[in-house]
């Protein structure tokens, strides 16, 4: 007999209704199961009244991944959701490592999200409107020193920079070396946007520079902006052009 089952990695969104895409809400409606961090199912709670919902911890990628595909194989639609979008330090990537480290028959699909760098961009005003690049300062997966060589590449190339994962309780050194890379490429009145709960609840903007940036509140569920060194502010917005004359 034919196998129903299937897999989404659906990519939520910054964290409220109205910015997830129609087919990221049809994919949940479709789901028997929903699976995810406690933090994401709550978002998306008033979607998956009567469904099964197994909330797991941090840190619990793998068995996450391997409980979808348990119950996928069961013959059942399973999805399994990220904040933002799913292919962007999410659930995406380790979903087809374990689809394919069990060599399992089963359909995923990813459904893309709006993710944190562009729900910060659109708040902040337009910053992102060049060459950027993101870089996840969270050295728990990748070594420390990969991410200083690509902080000082993306400086080098005066590439607008999105900062992920900038500082927890536990790691809040990184952001301080970050910043100082950036110093060696980038001067000091370089705008930064820095973005709290970008697009949903208890959203809080900030624009700054990188000399006074670390006077600000940054957290995990902070974004950080670096501009490049033709991004200003005007009328409280941070604009990177795109080199139209005007
Ligand atoms: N898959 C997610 C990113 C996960 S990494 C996405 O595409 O957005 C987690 C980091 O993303 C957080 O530490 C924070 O830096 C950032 N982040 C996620 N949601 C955010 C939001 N609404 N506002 C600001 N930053 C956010």
């Amino acid at each position: 007999m034919e196998n129903k089952g299937k897999i989404y990695v659906i990519g939520i969104g910054p964290g409220n209704l109205e910015h997830m895409s129609q087919r990221a809400k049809d994919a949940i409606s479709e789901s028997e199961v929903i699976i995810g961090y406690k933090t994401y199912t709550n978002l998306v709670k008033d979607l998956i009244e009567n469904k099964e919902v197994i909330d797991s911890g941090m840190r619990k990628e793998i068995e996450r991944c391997n409980l979808t595909l348990d119950k996928a194989l069961e013959g059942k639609v399973v999805a399994i959701i990220s904040s933002g979008d799913s292919g962007i330090y999410g659930m995406a990537g380790i979903m087809h490592e374990v689809v394919f480290d069990r060599e399992a028959s089963i359909e995923v699909e990813v459904v893309p999200g709006i993710t944190a760098s562009n729900a910060a961009a659109a708040s902040l005003g337009a910053p992102i409107m060049h060459d950027s690049c993101t870089i996840s300062l969270s050295d728990l997966l990748t070594d420390w020193d990969l991410i200083k060589k690509r902080l000082e590449c993306a400086a080098m190339g005066d590439f607008v920079v999105s900062l992920y994962n900038p500082k927890s309780k536990g790691r809040v050194t990184q952001i301080e070396e970050a910043r100082e890379i950036m110093l060696k490429h980038k001067k000091k009145d370089t705008v930064v946007g820095i973005v709290k709960n970008a697009k949903r609840e208890g959203e809080n903007i900030v624009i700054t520079d990188l000399e006074h940036m670390l006077e600000e509140d940054i957290d995990m569920v902070t974004m950080v902006i670096i501009g490049n060194e033709k991004t200003y502010v005007k009328n409280n917005k941070m604009v990177t052009p795109r080199g139209y004359k005007i």
